[in-house]
């Protein structure tokens, strides 16, 4: 058995039957990063000693009898998730360093339910991007394609799922961050409902937008990963106390009857034709697998762009006021305070400083009413138009992103072709829905193409079983990149004759 081509649930059955141990699985793992990380650059931070350990007292409370829900899978979390011990860098200079005191909500319940933490994933500065090229380190490379962006901003964990760095991995979904990466690295990700997920622990780019999701190679694996770490938290005023079902337990693959909704406004110029058609063959299928599928329209589509960059920054200049230089990461020291506060915030990088100054200004007095205070109408109506949409439909299916991945550079001159990347992402955020990207093909590139399945709140159980339905009829998961060929002398001089995928 090559346990490094297991999924995650495959793995976590195999751990019970005892046919493999978890230090068996994280050493493989952390062999993997060695060999082809050089290459991907898909994590800031390898806790090694740290996994290893864990692995270590999995395997021992394995032997004693003991259960949890992923007991000794190894996993990668963002790097813009605090972990107790472990920098935590949002991807930017100003808080290179920073260790925080404490775990997420999110990293405790992966722990609490025996996961072992491989390590920190990169991300764009402040997960503001969508190719982790805005991150303040390194551009990670896509597994399918190295001289391709993996997406972002949650770029980092994408990679490493799909190129069997981890067999898991948690991101950040703030306008698409998810589902666009795991679209562009052939994954299922997974945006839970506003609330779904605590926030505490999670560095703060848009409160009011930003949820963690889970990355895994298949929707077993995603509904898993959702299990262990959505829940209520106090902490969080705006956790949701809602029961968290048993996702997995909750895949019949059964869509007969389902309602599918297709919005027109989400095939317009700029989708790519390839892009395009798997999309409306992946519908096909549901329609073959019996679903009812009917055109619908989301009229207020077009303002999506618009209304979330005016919310998203106008709340990242408030929430990045706090980096001064007194309380986390670096100070530059300057002549005098004000000099200092200056001198350090310059430690930005270009998309953060220019996403504070578009937030300062549509904040600003006489300003808020025109920018701020009309985009939060604005959304109100794009709510509406799910709203009224889920009073006859179940799920609305769409593509994840109009193109496949794009080269590295291609996009970094012009902030609004990468805004454009996650054209039919955001919407879903500025509403109270949640979503998911679930592979549905490849173009003739071989890159692959991500099915955006969104449901009405709290509904991750309805889209993951409509998701399954479907990844059950065409497993495209079961295509792997072939990482090793492209990063060949790197795998060679990691002595790792074996490594094919
Ligand atoms: N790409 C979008 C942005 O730059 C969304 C990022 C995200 O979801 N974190 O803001």
């Amino acid at each position: 058995m090559d346990i490094t081509a297991l999924t995650l649930t495959e793995l976590r059955d195999a751990l019970r039957r005892g046919e493999t141990t978890s230090v068996a699985a994280t050493q493989a793992m952390l062999d993997r990063i060695v060999a082809y990380d050089n290459a991907l650059l898909s994590y800031l931070t390898v806790t090694d000693e740290m996994a290893l350990e864990q692995a270590a007292e999995a395997d021992r409370r394995r032997a004693a009898g003991e259960d949890t829900p992923l007991l000794g899978v190894p996993v990668a979390v963002k790097d813009i998730i605090c972990t107790a011990g472990v920098q935590t860098t949002a991807g930017s200079r100003i808080l290179e360093g920073f260790i925080p005191p404490y775990n997420a909500f999110v990293v405790d319940r992966l722990i609490a339910a025996g996961a072992v933490i491989l390590g920190k994933t990169n991300t764009d500065e402040f997960a503001m991007g969508s190719s982790t090229e805005n991150s303040a380190y390194v551009t990670t490379r896509n597994p399918w394609d190295l001289e391709r962006v993996p997406g972002g901003s949650s770029g980092g964990s994408a990679a490493a799922v799909a190129a069997g760095l981890a067999y898991g991995a948690l991101g950040t979904d703030t306008g698409g961050s998810v589902r666009q990466p795991a679209s562009f690295c052939g994954l299922v990700g997974l945006r839970p409902t506003y609330g779904r997920m605590s926030r505490w622990g999670v560095i703060a780019f848009a409160s009011s937008l930003d949820q963690v999701g889970p990355f895994g190679r298949t929707v077993a694996d995603v509904a898993a990963l959702l299990g262990v770490t959505a829940g209520h938290d106090p902490r969080d005023s705006t956790s949701l106390d809602a029961p968290v079902p048993d996702y997995e337990a909750a895949l019949t693959g059964d869509v007969r009857g389902l309602r599918v909704g297709v919005p027109r406004e989400y095939f317009v110029e700029g989708i790519e034709p390839e892009v395009e058609a798997a999309v409306r063959a992946a519908i096909e299928q549901l329609a073959a697998l019996g679903a009812d599928v009917v055109e619908v329209s989301l009229p207020h589509t077009r303002y999506g762009l618009p209304v979330y960059y005016l919310i998203a920054p106008a709340e990242a200049s408030a929430n990045l006021a706090r980096y001064d230089g007194t309380r986390f990461g670096p100070r530059v020291a300057g002549a005098d305070m004000i000099d200092t506060v200056r001198q350090t915030r310059a430690l930005f990088g270009p998309e953060v400083k220019r996403r504070v100054m578009l937030g300062t200004y549509a904040l600003s007095a006489g300003y808020y009413d025109e920018y701020y205070g009309r985009a939060l109408k604005v959304r109100s109506l794009i709510r509406d138009d799910f709203r009224r949409v889920f009073e006859t439909v179940d799920v609305i299916a769409a593509p994840t992103s109009p193109t496949t991945a794009f080269r590295i550079g291609e996009r970094t001159d012009d902030p609004l072709s990468m805004y454009l990347a996650d054209i039919f992402t955001l919407p879903l955020n500025l509403s109270a829905g949640c979503g998911l990207s679930v592979p549905c093909g490849f173009d003739s590139r071989g890159l692959p193409i991500g099915l955006q399945l969104i449901g009405d709140t709290l509904q991750e159980a309805r889209i993951l079983d409509a998701a399954y339905a479907y990844e059950r009829a065409r497993p495209w998961h079961k295509r792997l990149p072939v990482v090793a060929a492209e990063a060949g002398d790197l795998a060679a001089e990691a002595g790792d004759p074996e490594a094919t995928d």
